[in-house]
């Protein structure tokens, strides 16, 4: 496919979608129905759709019986583990090997013109961003996610939390997963903003944002205290009544969909005329530009609170501006 239609490439060979990236429909006043509904299905598909499969097929396929669960077993918590691992290494690693190792589409559609394995850089272990990923994925993150999931569900098998099962609150139920993206949105928001506090940057956050250049490996490059505040999104299933299979939900949405954001090419190339977008443009400037778009952009907290990046020059220009003003008050203090 021929990437400068849908964006222009500059000297350094990076490649900018054009347009503006959008927040979603949802919150925006006044109501606009009709964008609505044309944006709707995008709210389905393809990643939720897919993280709502998994949950499914885990619940069914990998979970044992509640009474197994009941005392925690190296045999259950070992397998879970497994499969998570085992899960992980082929997810990311088909963006990995298609886009990056077997570079099946060069670099169209890629942010950076660059490549990562090009570049090494002492700021990662064995000053390689993709080893890196790959051992804090495995060491900490993996483990992590699932020291979570064993917990949450050895509390229900024991009947530990306020859980509600489908048949008895089918509407419930579906209400809470329509609204878990959402959830995801603004817990994934107000941590993401605490750590890039000065000190809480610097001791935490800066692990992940090594990465300039993100690819699939760096989406969970990160400090393990970030990989713990990152997935105890899923911890809401206990406290609100809720249902082991949404709780596994929210755990893939948060595990598989962090690929989501550091893809690193617009769209994926599905054949001579096909491509998939793969909405990774909104967090691909937040590695660029590190203070813009702390969130996704399902809701609009960066708009609301002055740190959206649209990827116009508009955006650029906002941008600046607030450089500019927070530079004039730091140097106004210091002068004091
Ligand atoms: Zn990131
Ligand atoms: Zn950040």
């Amino acid at each position: 496919m021929d990437d400068t239609t849908f964006g222009k490439r500059n000297k350094r060979g990076d490649w900018a979608p054009d347009g503006r990236i959008e927040t979603a429909p949802v919150f925006r006043l006044p109501p606009r129905p009709l964008e609505f509904l044309k944006w709707l299905p995008h709210y389905f598909l393809p990643w939720n759709v897919i993280f709502a499969a998994s949950a499914l097929a885990y619940w069914y396929l990998v979970i044992p019986e509640a009474a197994v669960m009941q005392t925690p077993g190296w045999q259950w918590i070992a397998r879970l583990f497994i499969v998570n691992c085992i899960a992980v290494f082929l997810f990311y690693g088909s963006f990995e090997l298609r886009l990056y190792i077997l570079r099946r589409q060069g670099n169209r559609f890629k942010y950076n013109g660059r490549f990562p394995s090009e570049h090494k850089s002492p700021a990662f272990l064995f000053n390689s961003q993709n080893l890196d990923g790959i051992i804090r994925t495995f060491s900490t993150g993996v483990p992590i996610w699932t020291a979570l999931e064993v917990g949450m569900l050895w509390a229900w098998a024991n009947g530990y939390g306020p859980w509600v099962s489908f048949a008895d609150h089918p509407w419930y139920l579906i209400a809470i997963v329509l609204v878990m993206p959402v959830y995801h949105e603004a817990h994934f928001f107000m941590i993401h903003r605490l750590i890039h506090w000065g000190p809480l940057y610097r001791w935490i956050h800066s692990v992940h944002h090594n990465s300039v250049n993100p690819s699939p490996w760096s989406s969970l490059s990160m400090h393990p205290v970030e990989q713990l505040l990152y997935f105890s999104s899923a911890l809401i299933h206990i406290v609100i009544p809720s249902n082991p299979i949404l709780m596994i939900y929210q755990l893939h949405y948060s595990g598989f969909g962090a690929v989501v954001g550091h893809i690193g090419f617009d769209k994926i190339e599905l054949g001579e005329k096909a491509a998939m977008d793969s909405h990774a443009y909104t967090h691909y400037l937040h590695h660029k530009f590190f203070e813009v778009n702390y969130g996704d952009g399902l809701v609009p907290f960066d708009k609301w609170f002055g740190t959206w990046h649209d990827g116009t020059k508009e955006g650029e220009a906002l941008m600046q501006a607030r450089y500019e003003k927070r530079k004039a008050r730091a140097n106004a203090a210091a002068g004091q």
